[in-house]
């Protein structure tokens, strides 16, 4: 079967490693890839929003299946327009996706059905929600209600720092998004990723993973898309993955189906591993960035199966197994990330980089060019590793980054602290 992927980041250059290893896979495509990718799929210059132009490619090279990685087109119906055509693909439509698209639309759901989260509130007007910030106190979180690809989120210490947050979103700087404020508890605890597959019905916990968001080591400056991650998360035990799945991912699953608008593809959920327990800080609708990238490391079933189970409705008789292995994944980033950053410099290395043992390196932005590599995003590449422990991974990890000639370049050099603190107890 001809395969077609949606997306350029690491997590597509995950998906497209591992679905190219199927013996399903006749021809892999990628729109529109990137120079990583190029290595494992034959990459298409098509936008992840241009539905016109994905539905005609689609059956110019007679794809069978479509994998949709980034909310983006999710959001925007790509599913929904490719089963209108009789298109297979893997991914919610596009009421599904409001999981991910609407911070409101899912507090609601948790309200209504009992899904353990932070108390809230829903703003149309500034002075609302300030008044409902000035009776619950500080700290407090402002949330735009729609996709801000990270940046709509305040974690505000002081009241005032709430206001100034509600302000700027109403200002329109986040547009639609910014239609709606959300107010939220500030939740307290250990944060970690809870994946799921999911066919509408049946629900397949995949993996645990925790991620670091903030771009510097010890978890200091400002927020990023994620500088690195790591699965299995240790704090997630056992007991608390299955809270997690019976008191959080099921009820969700088994409310969308009520309301006639089942979920299908991957839910992600990020939660804060509170003293009461597991409490939803957030859904996405598709796998995570980077956190796909050290979860297909460690998958050690077919992908694409299981990715067509769940659009088929088949998923209770799927296989999915794990290999019993630690993936870590550093990510490497242009100089000046997340602020503005140079593009367009030259990575070399890469060869000797991904010879080690247990590691890919997965790009994030890169475009291949001459024979040559060079970096044309913020997030460039994500070093990634196996290993029997969290503390091997990194190392591996590490040494593969050592290899790395890219003066442009920075990463942390801490990812995995949280998980080799605890190795060592
Ligand atoms: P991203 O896309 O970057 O994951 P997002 O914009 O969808 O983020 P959230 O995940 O809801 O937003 O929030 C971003 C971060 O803010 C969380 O990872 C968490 O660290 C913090 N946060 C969000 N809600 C709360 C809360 N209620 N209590 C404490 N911290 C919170």
């Amino acid at each position: 079967m001809n395969i077609l992927v949606i997306g350029s980041g690491g997590r597509e250059h995950a998906l497209c490693w591992a679905i190219r290893k199927s013996p399903l896979c006749d021809v892999l495509y990628c729109a529109p890839g990137n120079g990583g990718i190029a290595g494992v799929a034959e990459c298409v210059s098509l936008s992840p929003n241009d539905f016109d132009a994905i539905v005609a490619f689609v059956r110019e090279k007679k794809i069978g299946f479509v994998v949709v990685g980034p909310e983006d087109p999710l959001v925007n119906g790509l599913v929904d327009r490719l089963d209108a055509e009789g298109i297979k693909s893997f991914g919610p439509s596009a009421a599904a996706a409001r999981l991910e698209g609407s911070k409101g639309f899912t507090k609601d759901l948790c309200a209504e059905f009992g899904i353990p989260t932070a108390a809230y509130g829903r703003f149309q007007d500034a002075a609302a929600a300030k008044s409902f910030v000035a009776a619950k106190g500080a700290p407090i979180v402002v949330k735009a209600d729609g996709l801000a690809a990270g940046k709509g989120v305040t974690v505000a210490m002081t009241e005032a720092e709430a206001a100034a947050a509600i302000d700027e979103i109403f200002s329109g700087r986040f547009g639609s998004a910014g239609a709606e404020v959300v107010v939220e508890e500030f939740l307290e605890g250990e944060e970690a990723s809870f994946f799921a597959l999911c066919d509408g019905n049946y629900v397949l916990a995949l993996a645990t993973a925790q991620d670091h968001k903030r771009v510097f080591d010890n978890d200091q400056g400002p927020n990023t898309g994620g500088m690195g991650a790591y699965s299995p998360a240790p704090v997630m035990t056992p007991e608390l993955s299955s809270r997690a799945m019976k008191e959080i991912v099921e009820p969700t699953v088994a409310a969308m189906r009520a309301r006639g608008t089942p979920f299908k593809g991957v839910l992600y959920a990020g939660l804060m591993i509170t003293a009461e327990g597991p409490k939803l800080i957030e859904y996405n609708a598709r796998f995570g960035d980077p956190e796909t990238q050290v979860l297909m490391m460690r998958l050690a079933s077919d992908v694409l199966p299981l990715l067509i189970a769940s659009h088929d409705g088949t998923l209770a008789d799927a296989e999915c197994h794990w290999k019993d292995e630690v993936a870590l994944t550093v990510v490497m980033a242009a100089e000046g990330y997340p602020g503005d950053y140079k593009k367009n410099t030259e990575i070399k290395g890469l060869a000797e980089a991904g010879a080690i043992d247990g590691v890919e390196i997965f790009h994030a932005g890169t475009k291949a060019e001459d024979g040559k590599i060079y970096a044309t995003g913020g997030r460039v590449l994500n070093v990634t590793a196996s290993g029997k422990s969290t503390a091997e991974a990194q190392a591996r990890a590490y040494r593969a980054v050592a290899k790395i000639d890219w003066p442009q370049g920075f990463c942390r050099r801490d990812i995995g602290y949280r998980a080799i603190e605890r190795e060592k107890q």
